[in-house]
């Protein structure tokens, strides 16, 4: 007797559901993506307690036909894909046909959408998966989706839905990058009756930016813009001083599409080089336009993961020109007064750091920045956030990006770039004291900067060993009692074949019976006193990286040999001393961190030194 039979519509939506319907973010993902695919220009979200209760989606896209009102209930009902080649070039966000049957099987649902040309709309009530209701009603032009009481009828599934607040972060996040990859629709999230996201849709990825992580963070933004034959790069990456504890912060689009890459996030990552404190992780948002071609998106059936495959060169250009804006820009903190009705005299722990304002001659913006921001800052636009607070401050950005505060790069031919050489990124310090024996007090026509001695030693240091360590020749001088490491099999094995590396940093190691190595050679300029210390740290490098690479044992053995020569802090310097360290300084490529991501110099402005005094309001 035969057991098998094919499942009612009832029951494989419901199994349907469980895999697209997983939780209300789900949800929202579904009816907010085909919002999109609707070519709508604004979408509302509007959600309570947590979306188990309701969660109303409002576009004003393209709309449903009448007759299609229904059909687009119907499992694998689609307008998205006719035929197979359509599956080739998808570029639509659904095109399964699945999500709305998916959610109405497990929920109240309400479907209200007038075609674009119609007088009216159409009404579709269902519940669990059946049709209750349908009838003509009048509306505007767009979709209105809400869904009530979500897994009522699946109490399996509801007991796994974690707190409202949970539930509620998830749809934020997703909202949140779905805003980012959409400037130019204006995205409204509110719960519970609280606005939570409203973005403009003015096509503004930095106003997107201000409305996600605030006007602070926006401001500290920098624009990042680079094409090739291949590719084309646009967004902001934050300055160093912004950091956060988490790489999730670096979100990637790649043609109008949230993914996900790893080495795509360690390329923006690397392109921070030595600015990033330890354990920092950078804001950067980047929208990469590439040909489709040049993608597989099947990779992962939520299409979060892509492949490329120009990888390695995408890598690369995407690194350089995170470093390369960061370059450009001055990066030493300002000190500002904080915004208080009771003046403090003291900077102590009240003060604020800030960003060097960009009103100071040695950060004159290049043609190219000034171009950037103008593309994507409007003058007088300023947003409104929902506490009715003035919003994004891109109306001071704008006043400092505009041509006329730079005349002088306005005079210059429009074809030269020119970047501020290294040493004029930090002004000719004047040194006038040392102050608890560990920083330098100097001052300029702008005002006065404290430097950390120690920090701006070990820049400096750091910049000369990595130079040395990439030296093609590297003057090595031979032991006259080599020095002995005794290893393991195992670890052994890796510095054999890691034994090339050592020889292109001037080390020289010999193999002295089992799994012993001698060093027979070192470069001379290692810190003396410090060999056998520096020496035996890169081995452990290597032997307890798995892929560490000769750039990166540079790099390492660079910060190591610098923290070990540099001046500690309580420790007197003469005015000579100081002079020769705010020289050397100046002449190091980037004078802003020490090569742990520290800062080593921090400004108080002329400005603000009035202000506090009240000699300026
Ligand atoms: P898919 O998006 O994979 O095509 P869905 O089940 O999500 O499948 O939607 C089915 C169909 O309903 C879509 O193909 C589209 O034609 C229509 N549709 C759904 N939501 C909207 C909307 N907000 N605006 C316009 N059409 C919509
Ligand atoms: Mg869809």
């Amino acid at each position: 007797m035969g057991k098998i039979h094919v499942l009612d519509d009832k029951l494989a939506n419901m199994i349907a559901a469980g895999e697209v319907v997983e939780r209300p973010s789900s949800v929202v993902k579904e009816l907010v993506e085909n919002a999109i695919d609707a070519g709508s220009a604004r979408i509302e979200v509007h959600m309570e307690e947590g979306g188990l209760q309701s969660i109303r989606v409002i576009d004003n896209g393209h709309g449903i036909a009448a007759t299609d009102c229904l059909i687009a209930f119907e499992r694998h009902a689609t307008s998205k894909i006719q035929k197979e080649r359509d599956l080739f070039r998808i570029h639509t966000l659904g095109f399964r046909g699945e999500a709305l049957p998916s959610i109405a099987a497990v929920s109240r649902m309400e479907l209200k959408s007038r075609e674009s040309g119609q007088h009216s709309g159409t009404q579709v009530i269902m519940e669990a998966g059946k049709l209750l209701q349908q009838k003509t009603m009048g509306m505007p032009t767009g979709t209105e989706v809400i869904v009530r009481d979500l897994f009522f009828n699946t109490p399996a599934r509801l007991k796994y839905m974690k707190t409202i607040q949970t539930e509620v972060g998830h749809v934020s996040d997703l909202l949140n990058r779905l805003a980012i990859s959409h400037p130019d629709i204006s995205f409204i999230f509110t719960h519970n009756g609280k606005t939570i996201l409203k973005t403009a849709g003015d096509g503004k990825l930095l106003h997107v930016i201000a409305s996600i992580y605030g006007t602070n963070t926006a401001r500290l933004m920098v624009p990042i813009e680079e094409e090739t034959i291949d590719f084309t790069i646009r967004g902001f990456v934050g300055k160093p001083e912004i950091t956060r504890a988490n790489r999730s912060y670096v979100t990637t689009i790649v043609n109008g599409r949230f993914i996900r890459n790893y080495a795509l996030n360690q390329a923006v990552i690397r392109g921070y080089h030595t600015l990033l404190p330890v354990h920092r992780f950078p804001i950067a948002v980047l929208h990469l336009e590439m040909d489709p071609v040049l993608i597989d998106v099947n990779v992962h059936p939520s299409k979060l993961e892509i492949r490329f495959s120009k990888e390695q060169e995408l890598l690369t250009i995407v690194e350089q020109t995170v470093r390369q804006s960061l370059q450009e820009k001055r990066l030493i903190p300002e000190i500002t007064k904080p915004e208080r009705k009771n003046p403090v005299s003291s900077f102590s722990s009240a003060a604020v750091i800030k960003p060097v304002q960009q009103r100071i001659d040695l950060d004159r913006p290049t043609q190219r920045e000034i171009e950037t921001f103008q593309r994507w800052i409007e003058p007088e636009k300023k947003m409104i956030d929902d506490k009715g607070e003035e919003g994004i401050p891109v109306h001071q950005v704008k006043e400092d990006a505009s041509p006329q505060n730079y005349e002088i790069v306005e005079g210059q031919s429009q074809t030269v770039e020119k970047f501020p050489a290294p040493e004029e990124r930090l002004p000719s310090l004047e040194p006038l004291a040392q102050l608890h024996g560990t920083y330098i007090i100097a001052q300029y026509e702008d005002g006065f900067y404290m430097i950390d001695q120690h920090a701006a030693q070990e820049r400096i240091n750091y910049e000369y060993f990595y130079k040395k360590l990439s030296e093609q020749q590297i003057e090595s001088q031979e032991l006259l009692v080599p020095i002995t490491i005794e290893l393991t099999a195992s670890e052994a094995e890796i510095l054999r074949q890691h034994r090339d590396m050592f020889v292109q940093v001037g080390v020289e190691l010999e193999e002295f019976g089992t799994h012993t190595f001698r060093i027979r050679a070192y470069p001379q300029w290692i810190p003396s006193g410090e060999e056998e210390a520096v020496l035996r740290e890169m081995i452990e490098m290597v032997i307890n990286q798995q892929q560490i690479n000769i750039g990166k044992l540079r790099e390492e053995t660079a910060i190591n040999m610098s923290c070990k020569a540099s001046i500690k802090a309580n420790q007197h310097l003469t005015r000579q001393e100081m002079e020769a360290l705010i020289d050397q300084l100046r002449q190091t490529e980037n004078p802003f961190t020490c090569p742990h991501g520290r800062p080593i110099t921090v400004h108080f402005s002329s400005y603000e030194i009035q202000k506090m005094f009240k000699r300026v309001m």
